[in-house]
Protein backbone atom coordinates (compact mmCIF):
# COMPACT_ATOMS: atom_id res chain seq x y z
CA UNK A 1 0.00 0.00 0.00
CA UNK A 2 1.35 3.61 -1.03
CA UNK A 3 2.46 5.16 2.45
CA UNK A 4 0.55 8.50 3.11
CA UNK A 5 3.25 9.57 5.17
CA UNK A 6 7.82 8.95 5.28
CA UNK A 7 10.49 10.03 8.21
CA UNK A 8 13.00 12.72 6.94
CA UNK A 9 16.06 14.12 8.29
CA UNK A 10 15.42 17.57 9.41
CA UNK A 11 18.30 20.13 10.29
CA UNK A 12 17.16 21.59 13.65
CA UNK A 13 19.70 24.69 13.40
CA UNK A 14 22.81 25.83 12.12
CA UNK A 15 25.96 24.25 13.76
CA UNK A 16 27.17 26.76 16.02
CA UNK A 17 31.06 25.34 15.64
CA UNK A 18 31.77 21.60 15.28
CA UNK A 19 28.08 19.89 13.91
CA UNK A 20 26.52 17.82 17.00
CA UNK A 21 23.82 15.72 16.76
CA UNK A 22 21.39 17.77 18.50
CA UNK A 23 21.80 19.95 15.38
CA UNK A 24 19.30 17.35 13.34
CA UNK A 25 16.49 15.25 13.79
CA UNK A 26 14.16 12.88 12.41
CA UNK A 27 10.29 13.49 11.91
CA UNK A 28 7.53 12.37 10.47
CA UNK A 29 6.26 14.30 6.98
CA UNK A 30 3.10 14.01 4.46
CA UNK A 31 4.12 12.80 1.52
CA UNK A 32 2.67 14.61 -1.43
CA UNK A 33 0.14 13.71 -4.34
CA UNK A 34 1.97 12.34 -6.97
CA UNK A 35 1.10 14.51 -10.15
CA UNK A 36 1.47 13.99 -13.93
CA UNK A 37 5.40 12.88 -14.72
CA UNK A 38 6.38 11.87 -10.71
CA UNK A 39 7.65 8.79 -8.98
CA UNK A 40 7.21 7.86 -5.67
CA UNK A 41 10.38 6.09 -4.61
CA UNK A 42 11.07 4.02 -1.94
CA UNK A 43 15.22 4.87 -0.99
CA UNK A 44 17.09 1.92 -0.78
CA UNK A 45 20.76 3.46 0.32
CA UNK A 46 21.84 7.39 0.40
CA UNK A 47 25.19 8.82 0.23
CA UNK A 48 26.68 10.95 3.12
CA UNK A 49 28.84 13.49 1.79
CA UNK A 50 31.63 16.04 3.12
CA UNK A 51 30.28 18.92 0.92
CA UNK A 52 27.46 18.94 3.68
CA UNK A 53 29.48 20.10 6.32
CA UNK A 54 29.61 23.28 4.44
CA UNK A 55 25.97 23.48 3.22
CA UNK A 56 24.89 23.12 6.61
CA UNK A 57 26.25 26.84 7.11
CA UNK A 58 24.68 29.75 5.91
CA UNK A 59 27.93 31.80 4.38
CA UNK A 60 29.94 29.01 2.76
CA UNK A 61 29.97 29.16 -0.94
CA UNK A 62 28.99 26.02 -2.56
CA UNK A 63 27.81 24.77 -6.08
CA UNK A 64 24.66 24.06 -5.19
CA UNK A 65 21.92 25.09 -2.15
CA UNK A 66 23.00 25.14 1.45
CA UNK A 67 20.50 23.51 3.60
CA UNK A 68 17.71 25.93 5.62
CA UNK A 69 16.81 25.01 9.06
CA UNK A 70 13.86 23.46 9.87
CA UNK A 71 13.74 22.05 6.38
CA UNK A 72 14.81 18.39 5.21
CA UNK A 73 18.37 17.70 4.25
CA UNK A 74 18.69 16.36 1.11
CA UNK A 75 21.59 14.37 -1.37
CA UNK A 76 22.11 11.86 -3.05
CA UNK A 77 20.19 8.31 -3.17
CA UNK A 78 19.22 5.49 -4.65
CA UNK A 79 15.37 3.78 -4.79
CA UNK A 80 13.05 1.81 -6.39
CA UNK A 81 10.04 3.31 -7.95
CA UNK A 82 6.93 2.05 -6.27
CA UNK A 83 4.51 3.60 -8.07
CA UNK A 84 4.83 6.06 -11.65
CA UNK A 85 2.67 8.54 -13.23
CA UNK A 86 5.85 8.54 -15.59
CA UNK A 87 5.38 5.55 -18.64
CA UNK A 88 9.87 5.58 -19.29
CA UNK A 89 9.78 4.86 -15.49
CA UNK A 90 7.89 1.85 -14.61
CA UNK A 91 7.32 0.48 -11.24
CA UNK A 92 10.39 -2.10 -10.11
CA UNK A 93 12.40 0.25 -11.26
CA UNK A 94 16.04 1.33 -9.64
CA UNK A 95 16.70 5.03 -9.77
CA UNK A 96 19.38 7.27 -8.16
CA UNK A 97 18.37 11.15 -7.63
CA UNK A 98 19.13 13.84 -5.12
CA UNK A 99 16.64 13.47 -2.65
CA UNK A 100 18.17 11.01 -0.07
CA UNK A 101 17.66 11.70 3.97
CA UNK A 102 14.44 10.63 3.77
CA UNK A 103 13.06 7.16 3.60
CA UNK A 104 10.71 7.95 0.30
CA UNK A 105 10.59 10.70 -2.39
CA UNK A 106 8.14 12.35 -4.47
CA UNK A 107 10.43 13.63 -7.80
CA UNK A 108 9.90 13.86 -11.52
CA UNK A 109 11.02 11.56 -13.70
CA UNK A 110 13.25 13.91 -15.26
CA UNK A 111 15.14 14.44 -11.93
CA UNK A 112 16.16 10.30 -11.56
CA UNK A 113 19.50 10.03 -13.04
CA UNK A 114 20.11 7.16 -14.53
CA UNK A 115 16.84 5.91 -14.60
CA UNK A 116 16.24 2.19 -15.86
CA UNK A 117 19.95 1.62 -16.31
CA UNK A 118 21.00 0.61 -12.43
CA UNK A 119 22.00 -3.08 -13.20
CA UNK A 120 21.48 -4.63 -9.69
CA UNK A 121 23.33 -7.84 -11.82
CA UNK A 122 26.01 -6.03 -12.83
CA UNK A 123 26.97 -4.44 -10.01
CA UNK A 124 25.27 -4.27 -5.98
CA UNK A 125 23.55 -1.23 -5.79
CA UNK A 126 25.74 0.50 -3.04
CA UNK A 127 28.61 0.18 -6.12
CA UNK A 128 26.53 2.37 -7.93
CA UNK A 129 26.64 5.26 -4.94
CA UNK A 130 30.30 4.63 -4.24
CA UNK A 131 32.86 3.21 -7.36
CA UNK A 132 30.57 3.57 -10.02
CA UNK A 133 28.74 6.36 -8.79
CA UNK A 134 29.70 10.21 -8.46
CA UNK A 135 32.34 9.01 -6.24
CA UNK A 136 34.36 6.90 -8.66
CA UNK A 137 33.23 9.42 -11.73
CA UNK A 138 35.16 12.26 -9.21
CA UNK A 139 38.13 10.05 -9.09
CA UNK A 140 38.29 9.67 -12.54
CA UNK A 141 37.40 13.04 -13.77
CA UNK A 142 40.64 14.45 -11.34
CA UNK A 143 42.48 12.04 -12.55
CA UNK A 144 42.25 11.30 -16.38
CA UNK A 145 41.24 15.16 -17.49
CA UNK A 146 42.37 17.07 -14.46
CA UNK A 147 46.01 15.42 -13.83
CA UNK A 148 46.37 13.92 -16.95
CA UNK A 149 47.80 10.81 -15.64
CA UNK A 150 50.18 9.15 -17.59
CA UNK A 151 52.09 5.88 -17.60
CA UNK A 152 55.02 5.46 -15.51
CA UNK A 153 53.58 9.08 -13.29
CA UNK A 154 53.90 8.80 -9.92
CA UNK A 155 50.83 9.29 -8.01
CA UNK A 156 49.90 10.93 -4.45
CA UNK A 157 46.62 10.97 -2.78
CA UNK A 158 45.34 12.43 0.48
CA UNK A 159 42.69 10.98 2.04
CA UNK A 160 43.23 8.11 0.21
CA UNK A 161 41.18 5.49 2.57
CA UNK A 162 37.82 7.59 1.99
CA UNK A 163 35.69 6.96 -0.67
CA UNK A 164 37.76 9.18 -3.87
CA UNK A 165 40.86 8.57 -2.50
CA UNK A 166 40.13 4.73 -2.21
CA UNK A 167 38.86 5.00 -6.19
CA UNK A 168 41.80 7.47 -6.83
CA UNK A 169 44.57 5.25 -5.73
CA UNK A 170 43.20 2.03 -7.56
CA UNK A 171 41.90 3.69 -10.67
CA UNK A 172 45.54 5.42 -10.90
CA UNK A 173 47.43 1.91 -11.14
CA UNK A 174 45.20 0.85 -13.77
CA UNK A 175 45.28 4.33 -16.05
CA UNK A 176 49.32 3.42 -15.57
CA UNK A 177 50.56 5.01 -12.56
CA UNK A 178 53.97 3.61 -11.58
CA UNK A 179 53.97 4.13 -7.83
CA UNK A 180 50.90 4.93 -6.22
CA UNK A 181 51.52 7.09 -2.66
CA UNK A 182 49.03 8.12 -0.15
CA UNK A 183 48.21 9.98 2.75
CA UNK A 184 45.41 8.98 5.50
CA UNK A 185 44.95 9.29 9.02
CA UNK A 186 46.32 6.14 11.62
CA UNK A 187 48.38 3.32 11.18
CA UNK A 188 45.09 1.17 10.26
CA UNK A 189 44.24 2.71 7.30
CA UNK A 190 47.83 3.61 6.51
CA UNK A 191 47.94 -0.75 6.57
CA UNK A 192 44.71 -1.13 4.30
CA UNK A 193 45.81 1.48 1.69
CA UNK A 194 48.78 -1.60 1.18
CA UNK A 195 46.58 -4.67 1.82
CA UNK A 196 43.41 -3.86 -0.09
CA UNK A 197 44.03 -0.73 -2.49
CA UNK A 198 46.77 -1.60 -3.86
CA UNK A 199 49.14 1.44 -2.52
CA UNK A 200 52.85 1.30 -3.00
CA UNK A 201 53.15 3.38 0.19
CA UNK A 202 51.73 5.36 2.71
CA UNK A 203 52.23 8.73 5.21
CA UNK A 204 50.05 8.67 8.39
CA UNK A 205 49.15 12.74 8.12
CA UNK A 206 48.58 12.59 11.91
CA UNK A 207 52.33 11.10 12.76
CA UNK A 208 54.14 13.61 12.07
CA UNK A 209 55.28 16.24 9.62
CA UNK A 210 54.08 15.48 6.23
CA UNK A 211 56.48 17.28 3.77
CA UNK A 212 59.19 15.31 5.99
CA UNK A 213 57.04 11.79 5.89
CA UNK A 214 56.97 12.76 1.99
CA UNK A 215 60.41 13.42 1.30
CA UNK A 216 61.47 10.05 2.46
CA UNK A 217 58.08 8.10 0.52
CA UNK A 218 59.63 9.65 -2.60
CA UNK A 219 63.08 11.16 -2.31
CA UNK A 220 62.93 11.43 -6.36
CA UNK A 221 59.29 13.74 -6.38
CA UNK A 222 55.68 12.77 -7.34
CA UNK A 223 54.23 13.83 -10.97
CA UNK A 224 50.49 14.35 -9.66
CA UNK A 225 49.01 15.13 -6.38
CA UNK A 226 45.25 14.09 -6.36
CA UNK A 227 44.14 16.61 -3.73
CA UNK A 228 41.31 15.78 -1.38
CA UNK A 229 42.45 17.98 1.85
CA UNK A 230 43.81 20.83 1.42
CA UNK A 231 46.06 22.77 3.84
CA UNK A 232 49.55 21.16 4.78
CA UNK A 233 49.21 18.44 2.97
CA UNK A 234 48.70 20.81 -0.07
CA UNK A 235 51.68 22.49 0.99
CA UNK A 236 53.82 19.29 1.94
CA UNK A 237 53.12 18.08 -1.89
CA UNK A 238 53.71 21.18 -3.72
CA UNK A 239 57.45 20.54 -2.06
CA UNK A 240 57.37 16.94 -3.10
CA UNK A 241 56.25 17.52 -7.02
CA UNK A 242 58.63 17.24 -9.63
CA UNK A 243 59.16 20.14 -12.16
CA UNK A 244 55.63 19.97 -14.66
CA UNK A 245 54.12 18.58 -11.99
CA UNK A 246 50.12 18.38 -12.11
CA UNK A 247 47.70 18.91 -8.95
CA UNK A 248 43.76 17.93 -9.02
CA UNK A 249 41.83 20.10 -6.91
CA UNK A 250 39.29 17.79 -5.73
CA UNK A 251 38.52 18.97 -2.03
CA UNK A 252 39.49 20.53 1.17
CA UNK A 253 38.83 18.05 4.24
CA UNK A 254 40.73 20.24 6.16
CA UNK A 255 39.84 23.38 5.83
CA UNK A 256 36.08 23.44 7.29
CA UNK A 257 36.10 25.21 10.28
CA UNK A 258 37.97 28.92 10.16
CA UNK A 259 40.53 27.36 13.19
CA UNK A 260 42.17 24.99 10.62
CA UNK A 261 42.57 27.79 7.57
CA UNK A 262 46.30 28.56 9.17
CA UNK A 263 48.75 27.70 6.27
CA UNK A 264 51.09 29.88 4.59
CA UNK A 265 50.59 30.75 0.85
CA UNK A 266 54.29 31.59 0.40
CA UNK A 267 54.49 27.66 -0.88
CA UNK A 268 53.06 28.19 -3.63
CA UNK A 269 56.36 30.10 -4.73
CA UNK A 270 56.67 26.22 -5.54
CA UNK A 271 54.17 26.30 -8.17
CA UNK A 272 56.13 29.20 -9.64
CA UNK A 273 60.14 27.44 -9.50
CA UNK A 274 58.22 24.00 -10.82
CA UNK A 275 56.29 25.12 -13.53
CA UNK A 276 53.14 22.92 -11.79
CA UNK A 277 49.76 22.77 -12.88
CA UNK A 278 47.15 23.20 -10.29
CA UNK A 279 43.69 23.17 -11.32
CA UNK A 280 40.52 22.65 -9.42
CA UNK A 281 37.42 20.89 -10.54
CA UNK A 282 33.59 20.39 -9.91
CA UNK A 283 32.57 17.15 -11.10
CA UNK A 284 29.54 17.68 -12.59
CA UNK A 285 30.97 20.01 -15.19
CA UNK A 286 32.03 16.88 -16.39
CA UNK A 287 29.07 14.70 -17.22
CA UNK A 288 30.14 14.04 -21.05
CA UNK A 289 33.08 11.60 -19.90
CA UNK A 290 30.76 9.31 -17.39
CA UNK A 291 29.53 6.88 -20.14
CA UNK A 292 33.43 6.55 -21.13
CA UNK A 293 33.93 6.22 -17.14
CA UNK A 294 30.92 3.87 -16.25
CA UNK A 295 31.94 1.27 -19.20
CA UNK A 296 35.74 1.36 -17.87
CA UNK A 297 35.03 0.84 -14.29
CA UNK A 298 32.08 -1.96 -14.93
CA UNK A 299 35.06 -3.48 -16.98
CA UNK A 300 37.83 -3.69 -13.92
CA UNK A 301 35.17 -4.61 -11.38
CA UNK A 302 34.04 -7.45 -13.48
CA UNK A 303 37.75 -8.69 -14.08
CA UNK A 304 37.75 -8.07 -10.42
CA UNK A 305 40.52 -5.65 -11.11
CA UNK A 306 38.97 -3.09 -8.49
CA UNK A 307 37.54 -3.18 -5.27
CA UNK A 308 34.11 -1.66 -4.31
CA UNK A 309 34.31 -0.53 0.01
CA UNK A 310 31.71 1.12 1.83
CA UNK A 311 31.07 1.72 5.56
CA UNK A 312 27.76 1.45 5.98
CA UNK A 313 25.25 3.07 8.58
CA UNK A 314 21.65 1.31 9.35
CA UNK A 315 18.68 3.70 9.31
CA UNK A 316 17.67 6.73 9.11
CA UNK A 317 18.09 7.78 12.50
CA UNK A 318 21.57 7.14 12.03
CA UNK A 319 22.25 8.97 9.43
CA UNK A 320 23.30 12.27 11.06
CA UNK A 321 25.96 10.03 13.34
CA UNK A 322 26.98 8.83 9.68
CA UNK A 323 27.99 12.54 9.13
CA UNK A 324 29.57 13.12 12.20
CA UNK A 325 31.58 10.03 11.83
CA UNK A 326 32.36 10.77 8.16
CA UNK A 327 34.14 14.28 9.27
CA UNK A 328 35.97 12.70 12.28
CA UNK A 329 37.43 9.99 9.41
CA UNK A 330 35.55 7.22 10.79
CA UNK A 331 35.03 5.78 7.50
CA UNK A 332 36.83 3.13 4.91
CA UNK A 333 35.50 3.94 1.17
CA UNK A 334 32.34 5.34 0.60
CA UNK A 335 29.67 6.30 3.68
CA UNK A 336 26.60 5.32 2.99
CA UNK A 337 23.28 4.70 5.40
CA UNK A 338 21.10 1.75 4.29
CA UNK A 339 17.59 2.70 4.94
CA UNK A 340 15.18 -0.41 3.26
CA UNK A 341 15.84 -3.44 1.15
CA UNK A 342 15.02 -4.00 -2.04
P1 LIG B 1 35.96 10.61 2.27
O1 LIG B 1 35.34 9.26 2.20
O2 LIG B 1 37.37 10.79 1.80
O3 LIG B 1 35.79 11.10 3.77
C1 LIG B 1 36.46 12.19 4.22
C2 LIG B 1 37.85 11.80 4.79
O4 LIG B 1 38.58 12.97 5.02
C3 LIG B 1 37.75 11.14 6.16
O5 LIG B 1 37.55 9.76 6.07
C4 LIG B 1 39.10 11.49 6.77
O6 LIG B 1 40.03 10.44 6.51
C5 LIG B 1 39.56 12.73 5.98
N1 LIG B 1 39.70 13.91 6.84
C6 LIG B 1 38.78 14.42 7.69
N2 LIG B 1 39.28 15.54 8.30
C7 LIG B 1 40.53 15.70 7.80
C8 LIG B 1 41.57 16.66 8.04
N3 LIG B 1 41.42 17.68 8.89
N4 LIG B 1 42.73 16.52 7.36
C9 LIG B 1 42.91 15.49 6.49
N5 LIG B 1 41.97 14.55 6.24
C10 LIG B 1 40.79 14.67 6.88
O7 LIG B 1 35.04 11.64 1.48
P2 LIG B 1 34.80 11.68 -0.08
O8 LIG B 1 35.63 10.66 -0.72
O9 LIG B 1 33.36 11.70 -0.33
O10 LIG B 1 35.37 13.12 -0.47
C11 LIG B 1 36.78 13.32 -0.54
C12 LIG B 1 37.03 14.76 -1.00
O11 LIG B 1 36.52 14.90 -2.32
C13 LIG B 1 36.32 15.80 -0.14
O12 LIG B 1 37.19 16.90 0.01
C14 LIG B 1 35.13 16.17 -0.98
O13 LIG B 1 34.66 17.46 -0.68
C15 LIG B 1 35.73 16.06 -2.38
N6 LIG B 1 34.76 15.91 -3.46
C16 LIG B 1 34.87 16.77 -4.50
C17 LIG B 1 34.07 16.67 -5.60
C18 LIG B 1 34.27 17.61 -6.71
O14 LIG B 1 33.46 17.64 -7.62
N7 LIG B 1 35.35 18.38 -6.71
C19 LIG B 1 32.99 15.65 -5.66
C20 LIG B 1 32.99 14.75 -4.53
C21 LIG B 1 33.84 14.89 -3.45
P3 LIG B 1 41.32 10.21 7.47
O15 LIG B 1 40.87 9.25 8.53
O16 LIG B 1 42.33 9.68 6.54
O17 LIG B 1 41.66 11.54 8.06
Amino acid sequence: MTPRTTRVVRLVRRPAGEPVPADFAVEERTLPQLGEGQLLVRNLYMSVDPSMRGRLESTEKHYTHNFTPGAPLDGRALGVVEESRSAAVPPGTFVRHQLGWREHAVLDAADTEGAGRIDPELAPLPTWLGLLGQTGFTAYVGLTRIADVRPGDTVLVSAAAGAVGSAAGQFARLLGAERVLGTAGGPDKCALLVKEFGYDATADYRAGPVREALAGLAPDGVDVYFDNVGGEQLAAALHALRTGGRVALCGMMSQFGGERRTVDINHLIQAVLKRLTLCGFIVRDHEDLRPEFEHRVAGWLRAGEVTARETVADGLENAPGALLSLLAGGNVGKMLVRLSSP
